[in-house]
């Protein structure tokens, strides 16, 4: 039974950026192993070519030390869940191999210090924002990823870079609202899951947020990004609070 939880997002670790994968390291030595469970809510990686990243010499390296941290963790006895981010979709069967932490699905609903808790990774909240949710439905598709995971690796990370530069100038262009979570979308994840408790990422603007759905309370904590200072959530029976570092 899970009495202690952490969850974490949007890390977005990658080789260079080493003070952030310090911090990570630290806190799985510190925070984390002390939890009965470690949730990753998306973009644990700012990029996730394929799972070769963790066997081809032109693979981050950072990807295979993630992978024995987990492993370490795991051996600790902390479960590790881990949910694809927007950065990260196409980690896969191999990294979970590795790492010994196990695939969660998003949307998931886990029960918690009593607690029933939906678990996303916070972008298909983002409704507003359509040129995005047109590309997150060629990205997910079969075919779009059975296509990029036939190139070789450098010819991935390239067009990532490509894809990260476009991103940044698409982002600095539009409006900041619609960057954030639709209501609408909100309400209606807590009506068709049946619950009042919400957790995600993806929109670096940490807090707690309350919502009336059909006359019931119910409360959104967002996560806070590794861009910034970094810090996590933890639930247990004294209920949830964001950490800083
Ligand atoms: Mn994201």
């Amino acid at each position: 039974m899970v009495k202690r939880a952490l969850f974490i997002s949007d890390l977005h670790l990658a080789g260079e950026r080493p003070a952030t994968n310090e911090q990570f390291f630290r806190f799985l030595q510190e925070e984390a192993v002390r939890a009965d469970a470690l949730y990753v809510l998306g973009d644990l990686f700012e990029y996730w070519a394929g799972d070769d990243e963790l066997t081809d010499n032109r693979g981050d390296p950072l990807a295979a030390e993630v992978a024995s941290g987990f492993k370490a963790l795991s051996k600790e006895g902390v479960q590790v869940w881990v949910m694809h981010g927007n950065r990260d979709f196409l980690v896969g069967k191999g990294f979970f191999k590795a790492s010994g932490a196990q695939f969660l699905d998003d949307p998931t609903v886990v029960r918690i210090a009593g607690k029933r808790v939906a678990l996303l990774h916070g972008d298909t909240l983002c409704t507003d924002d359509e040129d995005y949710q047109a590309w997150r439905r060629i990205a997910r598709s079969d075919a779009w990823q059975k296509e990029f995971l036939a190139k070789p690796l450098a010819a991935r990370h390239e067009a990532i870079m490509g894809l990260r530069e476009k991103s940044k100038e698409v982002i600095a262009a539009k409006p900041a609202e619609i960057m954030d979570v639709n209501q609408a979308a909100v309400r209606d994840v807590f009506r068709h899951l049946k619950l009042r408790h919400m957790i995600h990422g993806h929109t670096y603007r940490p807090a707690r947020h309350e919502h009336v759905v059909d006359g019931a309370h119910c409360e959104r904590w967002v996560l806070p990004d590794w861009y910034g200072r970094g810090g996590y959530l933890a639930l247990d029976d004294v209920g949830p609070r964001l950490v800083s570092f």
